[in-house]
């Protein structure tokens, strides 16, 4: 059984579900399909969810504590962007 990686909430009324990021920024989206939650079902809706938040900018990781929101995700690129860098100047390129 897979973890669960997104918390059900309620979203303007709808059904929807929570992705956090270890920063503590929260995003929500409503789900609009109306469906038994079985279990081929919950895996399906679970990679709607997931593309709905690739579409903001989250990444999506392998568990809920590991899920990265669009502002870290940008910060994450600039550290590797700057060590590459910090590396290329370190051997005289820069
Ligand atoms: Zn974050």
């Amino acid at each position: 059984m897979k973890a669960k990686l997104f918390e059900p909430v309620s979203v303007e009324n709808r059904r929807g579900y929570r992705i956090s990021c270890s920063c503590g920024a929260v995003a929500r989206v409503p789900m609009n399909t109306v469906r038994c939650s079985n279990g081929r079902d919950s895996d399906f809706e679970r990679r709607l969810v997931e593309r709905k938040f690739e579409k903001l900018g989250w990444q999506i990781g392998e568990k809920a504590s590991e899920h990265v929101c669009p502002t870290c995700a940008r910060a994450r690129a600039a550290e590797r962007l700057s060590a590459m860098i910090g590396r290329a100047r370190g051997r005289g390129l820069g």
